[in-house]
């Protein structure tokens, strides 16, 4: 039986960067990936010459550091800026002028830069609802709306954070800011799950080994390091190992490993809260929306109450803050699409993905054409996004810590980073990346800290 010098479980963007980095210094390394394809929570959605990504779409900070844009040029891959639009809100009165969106922005963003690293620390129990809603906040002082649109507006920031405001804690909130990449946004050409299968492509000429549809059950600590057994029964020796094994997906498989993780590992892992994001593609013959080849995405405030657990799908959309990405301008190649993306948050997504994905395609097109006040040809295709129900995802990401009783901080991705069995079985993924977790960026530099360190162990000689 041949013993491999590590075994990495899961084809993400982590396990990709660990087998490359790996398989170029000389290692023996076989990746495992239980999906059918490579790329994780990096999925694009081909149709003819459109790419469009439903799991992650950006390299945020590309000019500010984003380790994603160097793998993207080493690989040959370019990689675009979206072009100028104009945005496009809509409240419950219909289109508000341009001027209005930039206010009310720039009052978000006021609001949000106050509520950063407060001091002294609010209580972990406090939320980010309490400090951006509270009566003082620079969010209400826009002078365009008044406060219950103003917060409507904010529930936009649900969106990247994966949960409600009134989850997320104050105490942390803009904590990542100070070192995480933003700035400028550029997406990768012909998509980001592509993107990983040219990282495995060259980590394939340099040795390695990739398995997908090989679903990993079980991991033991052995005689020869660690055993790795799959579902169809093959068991597969390392030296070491990496589990780049999305935190979702842990939490219900802490059984999977022997002897025990470590209580402590275990708490963290049970006590990291993994967010929610979904996306709803909707692709039409033609765009017939209003200013389509010039708005870059349309932001709808509610109509209506917030949905609950008897809400229709067409109610769950008339009671929520939908931000809806407008692929026809043609802000990005390879060209105008009739296209639109709903990136969909928590309380939506959760709502909707208990419904039939036609029927939720179906309500959003009637939604589209009360809110354009416009009637519309039906769409050619409907894509719902499922990631939180996904066996293999559980989730879109981490999110910032979570309200709670007991101290949650961002030092919990650092313990989940921790290697356990004397450093032969270590952790890659977004969920580890403390600086940068819930992003590519994260995974790129957990799969790379995990290869250095996996490195020098196997140069220690394990
Ligand atoms: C809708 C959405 C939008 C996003 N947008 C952005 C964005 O614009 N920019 C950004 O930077 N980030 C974004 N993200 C986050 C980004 O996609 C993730 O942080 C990143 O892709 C995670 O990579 P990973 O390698 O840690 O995990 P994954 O990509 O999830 O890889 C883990 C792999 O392990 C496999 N696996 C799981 N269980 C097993 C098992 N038992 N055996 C074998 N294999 C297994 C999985 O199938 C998967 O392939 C977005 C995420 C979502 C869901």
């Amino acid at each position: 039986m041949t013993t491999f010098d590590t075994i990495i479980i899961g084809a993400g963007w982590a396990g990709a960067v660990a087998a490359r980095q790996l398989s170029r210094s000389g290692r023996k390394v076989l990746v495992l990936e239980a999906r059918d394809r490579v790329g994780g929570r990096a999925h694009t959605w081909v149709h003819g010459s459109n790419a469009v990504d439903i799991g992650c779409s950006w390299i945020h900070g590309y000019k500010e550091g984003n380790p994603a844009r160097s793998i993207a040029e080493e690989l040959g891959i370019n990689c675009h800026f979206p072009k100028p639009a104009e945005p496009g809100l809509y409240s419950s009165t219909g289109a508000l002028p341009k001027e209005t969106a930039v206010a009310l922005g720039r009052a978000l963003n006021s609001a949000v830069a106050a509520a950063r690293t407060p001091h002294p620390a609010p209580e972990p129990t406090e939320s980010l609802a309490s400090s951006l809603f509270a009566k003082d906040s620079a969010l209400f002082k826009s002078g365009v709306v008044g406060d219950d649109t103003a917060k409507d507006f904010a529930r936009t920031l649900e969106v990247p954070l994966g949960l409600r405001l009134e989850k997320a804690s104050a105490r942390w909130a803009g904590w990542e800011a100070a070192t995480n990449f933003t700035g400028s946004d550029a997406a990768p050409d012909g998509g980001y799950e592509a993107l990983v299968q040219r990282l495995l492509d060259d980590a394939m000429a340099n040795g390695a080994q990739v398995r997908i549809n090989t679903k990993v059950t079980s991991i033991k600590e052995g005689d020869g390091g660690v055993d790795v057994t799959v579902a169809a029964g093959e068991k597969y020796t390392g030296k070491t190992a990496i589990s780049t094994i999305p935190l979702g997906v842990l939490k219900r498989s802490l059984d999977m490993f022997s002897p025990a993780l470590p209580d402590r590992y275990i708490e963290v892992v049970k006590g990291v809260h993994v967010g929610v994001l979904e996306k709803l593609l909707m692709r039409y013959a033609e765009a017939w929306w209003p200013k389509a080849d010039t708005t870059g995405a349309y932001t709808f405030l509610p109509t209506g109450p917030a949905p609950t657990e008897s809400s229709s799908a067409l109610d769950v959309f008339e009671g929520s803050t939908l931000i809806v990405a407008n692929f026809a301008a043609g802000t990005l190649p390879p060209g105008a699409s009739p296209i639109l993306l709903a990136y969909l948050s928590e309380t939506p997504a959760t709502a909707l993905l208990k419904m039939p994905a036609d029927e939720v395609g179906a309500a959003f097109h009637e939604f589209l054409q009360k809110r354009f006040e416009m009637q519309g040809p039906k769409p050619e295709e409907v894509q719902l996004t499922g990631w939180l129900n996904d066996e293999f995802s559980r989730g879109a990401t981490t999110t910032p810590s979570v309200t709670s009783q007991g101290e949650r901080s961002p030092l919990d991705f650092k313990e989940l980073s921790r290697p356990v069995w004397d450093g032969k079985l270590g952790w890659a993924g977004e969920h580890t990346e403390m600086e940068n977790r819930g992003s590519v960026a994260g995974a790129v530099i957990s799969g790379m800290r995990e290869a250095s360190r996996v490195e020098r162990l196997l140069k220690k000689g394990v």
